[in-house]
């Protein structure tokens, strides 16, 4: 007889060594993310997915799935939490959505969107962070990062180099480029490397591709996150 959890009083099944996003996801059920992906060791950092797992709060992408859970997600309470979540990452970096050429690709957009986020609730630190043009091909906007770790893993997890890394921590916190200058131009990141590709935000660019899908014809233009990241988890990396 197969193991099951309860996500919001429905029973689904599961294997073990399964996260109970991975459970979640394979039923089709979206829990909203920002830091996990399917190919990747999984984070916790963004605390986008908590849910609430027999009365306690857990990371949903870093806990695994266990007989007899009762899992708590699309509660009012915990929809507030990942409203105000959202709310935060736009505030603590430089997020304008109409003038960054991610708009309608970027997943901290789209999230933003799904959790009907309306405003932005706290007032914007304005932080002072530097744009890094350095490379070639590749640029890094400094301003758009949320730290979700997915460049530091996918670089060392898929393309067996070391990029990226994030130093320092609360509002002092910051990606680092793992070269002498800290710039790009100094490391050996490839456009072929996942790396380049994974930023959930406009902060890892392909430089010269912007506007080669117009605005109004993107991902997130059409479908909303939860049809697309259901897909890419079935799918694999596109
Ligand atoms: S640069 Fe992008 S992928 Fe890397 S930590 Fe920042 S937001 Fe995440």
């Amino acid at each position: 007889m197969s193991k099951s959890i309860t996500i919001d009083g429905q029973s689904i099944p599961f294997i073990d060594g399964q996260t109970i996003m991975e459970a979640a996801t394979a039923a089709g059920i979206y829990i909203p993310h920002l830091c996990h992906h399917p190919e990747y060791t999984p984070h916790g950092s963004c605390k986008l997915c908590n849910v609430k797992v027999n009365g306690r709060v857990c990371s949903a992408c870093t806990f695994p799935a266990m007989e007899d859970q009762e899992v708590l997600s699309n509660t009012a309470e915990l929809i507030n939490d990942r409203q105000k979540i959202t709310q935060m990452l736009f505030v603590e970096g430089n997020h304008f959505c109409p003038s960054c050429e991610k708009s309608g690709n970027c997943q901290l957009q789209a999230v933003a969107y799904h959790l009907n986020m309306l405003d932005n609730y706290f007032p914007l630190f304005y932080p002072t962070r530097k744009v890094d043009a350095s490379h070639a091909e590749i640029l890094i906007d400094h301003n758009r990062c949320i730290f979700c770790t997915l460049c530091v893993r996918a670089s060392q997890e898929a393309d067996n180099k070391d990029i990226f890394a994030i130093s320092g921590r609360g509002i002092n916190k910051h990606l680092i480029i793992n070269s002498t200058s800290g710039l790009l131009r100094e490391t050996d990141i490839d456009i072929k490397d996942q790396a380049a590709h994974i930023c959930p935000t406009g902060a890892i660019l392909i430089k010269y591709t912007a506007y080669q899908v117009p605005i109004g014809e993107r991902t997130y233009d059409h479908t909303e996150i939860d049809q697309v990241s259901l897909n890419l988890e079935k799918h694999g990396h596109e």
